[in-house]
Formats: C-alpha cells, structure tokens, sequence
C-alpha cells in the first residue's frame, strides 16, 4: 500500500509538470486555458483545506502530548535545548551558505534600474521596524487558546499547548484522563491524515499544474541569476549539507532519510506551507524514520514554526540581492546585521506561504534598504517557495532525528503507528 502511494505520488508530480505545460501551451488567457487554471486551482485548494482542517487540533495535541511525556522521562530540559541548539546550528549555516554565494555570484548587479523602478511603483507593504517586529513577535507568542485554535495561529498555539503540558506533568496522575484524551485525539488526527495522503497525488498534480502555468517566462528570464543564485545554494544546504550534518550526527544515511522523508517533502514542496504540511511531516518522522513520539511531537511543530533553513537562507540572499539593485555596498557589520535579521525573520515567519516575503521586510529595513523592493521578489516568489519549504520540512526532520540521538530519548508510546 505504501509502496503504490509513494509511486502514485510521483506520478501525481510528473502528471501535474506535463498537464501545466499544456496549459501553458494553450495560453493561460484561452478558454480551455482557463477553464483547466480553475480546476486546478479548485482541486488544489481543496486538498490544502484538508490538510489545514486537520492542522490545529493536530498541533495542540502532538506537543501538549510530546511535552508531557518528555516530562515523564525527566529529558525534557536536554529535549529543549538540543532542539534549539540544532535549529540555530542549521539556520546559522543556512544563512552563510546563502551570503556567501551572492557575495560571489552577485546576482542582481547587471539588472537594469528601470525594471527596478517600475516595479516598485504601485506596491506598497506594510513598514515594520526591528522594535515593531519583535513587539508584535512577543505579543504574538500569548493568546487565548481559543483566539488562537479559531484563528489558526500556530505559534500561539504551541506555546499555550506547551504550557498545557507541562501542568500536565506537574498535576502527575490526577490529570491521567485529560492526557490519555490528548494520547487518543492525537492518533485520531494522525489516521485521518493518512486519509487525506490517498488523495495527494491528486492534490499535488493539481497544484504542480498551476505553478507551472502561472510563471511569468519574462520577469523570470531577467531574474535568471537570483533564481539560480537560491536555488542551487538551496538545494546544496537541502541535499549536501543538511544530510551531512545527519550522517555527522547520526550516522543515519542520506539515502534511508530521504526514502522516509520524501511524502513530507513533496507536500512541502506543492503546498509551499510547512504548517499545511505538518501532518505528513510528523507521519514520516514518527512512522518512516521511527522517531519516538515524544521527541517528534515537540520538535516537529516547534519546528514548522521557528526552523526555516530556506526560508532564512533566502531571506539573507534576497536582502543582498535587492542592495545590489540599488546599487547599496554592504559591508561586513552590515552584512552581520542581515545575518542575525534573516534569522530572526525565519523564526517569526509562520509556515504559509509567501511567509517569508511578509518578514523580508524587516531585513530590509535594518539595513536601510528599499521595501519597495518586495515588488520585484514577489512575481518569483511562488517558484523559490516551493523548494525553500522543502528544505524547511526536511530541516525539521532531520532536527528531529538529531535530537532523538543527542538526547538518546528511550520515549514512550504517545501515538499510534
Ligand atoms: N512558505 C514557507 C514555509 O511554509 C515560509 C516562507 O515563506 O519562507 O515554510
């Protein structure tokens, strides 16, 4: 069953590349061209509701139910700790790769001013300071827990969820009934997301199409060396580093991971939103790469929130980028207020899609560069999603295994398999 899933999911992928270059062909702005945009469009975003219908309930239960059962085991502080420790490990490697490379490749140098200039025209964003991002950051961190299940607000979530266990733990035995209510919503939510799996090749044909078809060829071509510029340091911190700090860490072979990691990465990949895809992550983490519940219950959502590796090594690439479209040198302390910015902005972004273009702002910003700039970044935006979320999916993974082995957690069983 398995096996037949995995290849109908590649099937969905190649089906959904061919069927958006058809509609391509056909020209976007024909009828049938239309018509099929809409269908696709329509399908997509039905199977992306269904991922989100299951998304909240899921995260309150897997980290209250990961956070109390890593208290049972008296780990909970090593958990944490190497758990951020990693995140920052990753991300700060992230964001080198990603300044290291504009700075040798300087993408954006030989881009003509006047494309910069009317593309800023018309497009406003909201101005936010550092002070404001980080005010609005710690304001966001504490909600009424059922503000933040209606509104879906993941990080609130996860902090009251956290809480949630921990006086699990501390009320001991008198509270067995609640945590055993949690235990089981939480294996209720993870069999229906291996419902919502059977359809995903149809989800992910449909949304694959709709990329495809909805890139501007133009725009594209004269941002052809930025693109490539994050896409190949992308896939290098994807597909050599990040295994390697595994392989480092674990021992755990590249090839093993990527065999247990791949549903979560191609629905990372179509839905360009590591929240939506939270459900398949934590599938894979606990069910493919045998990741203790306890551990991957905490890590994994904390992580679809706060570890963006591509999300922050795009965020440092862009902000050099956009300098050098302004024609702005940024020198080293400058280029260390990006560093410390771009991580800052992965954090706080939430894992949506275009996330990430809302938090560049702020980079931006500490550095005295033009907001407008946002303009240019966003007509790419959908295609640099894509892998950028992938690789956040896969850092999330790969944390999880990281932390398994660096705390050695013996775990118990908090989810069904
Ligand atoms: N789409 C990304 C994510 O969900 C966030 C971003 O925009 O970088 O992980």
């Amino acid at each position: 069953m398995r096996m037949s899933l995995n290849i109908q999911i590649l099937i969905g992928v190649i089906l959904g590349i061919v069927l958006g270059m058809v509609l391509a062909a056909l020209g976007p702005d024909s009828e049938s061209g239309k018509q099929g945009i809409y269908i696709c469009g329509l399908i997509g975003g039905v199977f992306m509701d269904t991922l989100k219908m299951v998304l909240t309930p899921l995260v309150f239960a897997s980290i209250a139910v990961g956070v109390a059962n890593l208290r049972q085991h008296s780990r909970m502080d090593k958990v944490w700790k190497a758990t951020l420790g990693f995140f920052l490990l990753s991300m700060a490697i992230a964001v080198m790769v990603g300044l290291g490379a504009s700075n040798l490749f300087e993408p954006g140098k030989g881009l003509s001013l006047a494309l910069f200039q009317s593309a800023r025209q018309g497009f406003t964003v909201k101005q936010m300071s550092f002070a404001e991002f980080i005010a609005e950051f710690l304001h966001g961190l504490f909600l009424n827990p059922f503000t933040a299940l209606v509104q879906g607000n993941i990080l609130a979530i996860v902090v009251f969820a956290m809480l949630l266990g921990i006086a699990l733990v501390q009320g001991g035995e008198r509270y067995r009934n609640v945590l055993q209510l949690l235990q089981e919503g939480l294996e209720i939510m993870l069999r229906m997301v291996g419902w919502i799996m059977r359809l995903s090749p149809y989800g992910i044909m449909a949304l694959l199409a709709k990329l495809v078809v909805s890139q501007n060829p133009a725009l594209l071509g004269s941002l052809i060396k930025f693109v490539a510029v994050v896409l190949g340091t992308t896939l290098l911190h994807g597909f050599v580093l990040l295994p390697l700090l595994l392989f480092m860490f674990t021992g755990i072979s590249p090839l093993r991971f990527f065999r247990g990691a791949r549903e979560a990465m191609v629905i990372a990949f179509t839905t360009s939103s590591s929240s939506a895809t939270m459900p398949v992550t934590l599938r894979c983490v606990e069910q493919h790469l045998h990741v203790k519940p306890g551990i991957a219950g905490f890590v994994v959502p904390l992580g679809a929130t706060m570890n963006m590796d591509g999300t922050a090594l795009y965020e440092a690439a862009a902000a050099l980028f956009v300098a050098n479209l302004a024609g702005i040198e940024l020198d080293l302390s400058r280029q260390l207020i990006v560093f410390f910015t771009a991580m800052v902005a992965a954090v706080g972004a939430p894992g949506m899609p275009s996330a990430g273009m809302v938090t560049m702002v702020m980079v931006l910003q500490s550095v005295g560069l033009p907001t407008e700039a946002i303009a240019i970044l966003l007509p790419i935006d959908r295609l640099l999603d894509t892998f950028r979320t992938m690789v956040n999916v896969e850092g999330d993974m790969i944390g999880s295994l990281v932390v398994q082995r660096w705390t050695s957690e013996t775990g118990s069983k908090g989810s069904g398999s």
